[in-house]
């Protein structure tokens, strides 16, 4: 059979998204590290997805892969990491979740700011941004993700965070979810394996599942 040429489509972000992510992206909040608080959180969050799922009797692709975290830092690529072997994302939740804003802390924090851009800074960290904070230090974040769900195929999602992302189908991907995070110039120290060591550190207290940094446990 001739293989079939899937084109990448493009979407919109939400009106509001794309007020949240312009803010964010210009943001001067000073501990812009917390995105790796955020992203560590949803992988722990879809890990236990996951969990549940096997326990309820769900059928989950690839049941055979350990609930864990990986954190690559690539020091050449300018790009850190995260990867986690949850529940992952169909095309429709990848659309839900990463193009609107779902989320009511992001949704308060967005009807906060009307008028009142000074006060930014201490918004962001009042409420956390979720996902969306990785661009404050990403000048380009990618999402790979493979549902749990087996007639799912598996995606990449991209995004500059400016007007709109791109999702098409992507091959060789892992059950769950992978974030690669391409670093703005003046973030690149997100890059260096001893700088994401302190800060793992500081947010693997309550995960339930190993954290690995570049192949070590962290
Ligand atoms: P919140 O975690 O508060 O819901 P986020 O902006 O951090 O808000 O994430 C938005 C949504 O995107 C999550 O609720 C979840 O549905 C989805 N999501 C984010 N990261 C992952 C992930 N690693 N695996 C699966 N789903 C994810
Ligand atoms: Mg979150």
């Amino acid at each position: 059979m001739a293989s079939v040429y899937c084109p990448s489509d493009q979407h919109e972000f939400q009106a509001e998204t794309r007020q949240l992510l312009d803010i964010v992206a210009k943001s001067l909040y000073s501990e812009k590290e917390v995105f790796i608080r955020e992203l560590i959180s949803n992988a722990s969050d879809a890990l236990e997805k996951l969990r549940y799922l096997e326990l309820t009797g769900a059928d989950v692709l690839n049941s055979e892969i350990p609930l864990e975290i990986h954190i690559r830092t690539d020091d050449a690529k300018k790009t850190f990491t995260l990867q986690d072997t949850g529940l992952g994302l169909t095309r429709d939740e990848l659309v839900e979740n990463l193009g609107t804003i779902a989320k009511s802390g992001s949704k308060a924090f967005v009807e906060q700011l009307k008028g009142k851009n000074d006060v930014a800074s201490s918004l962001i960290g009042q409420f956390g941004v979720g996902f969306y904070s990785t661009f404050m230090v990403g000048e380009k974040v990618e999402v790979y993700t493979q549902s749990y769900k087996s007639d799912e195929p598996a995606y990449k999602w991209t995004s500059d965070g400016t007007g709109s992302y791109e999702i098409s189908e992507a091959e060789g991907v892992q059950r769950g979810t992978k974030i690669v995070v391409h670093l703005k110039g003046d973030c690149y120290d997100y890059s260096k394996e001893d700088k994401i060591n302190e800060i793992v550190k500081k947010y693997s207290n309550f995960v339930g599942v190993p954290i690995f940094l570049n192949g070590k446990k962290a």
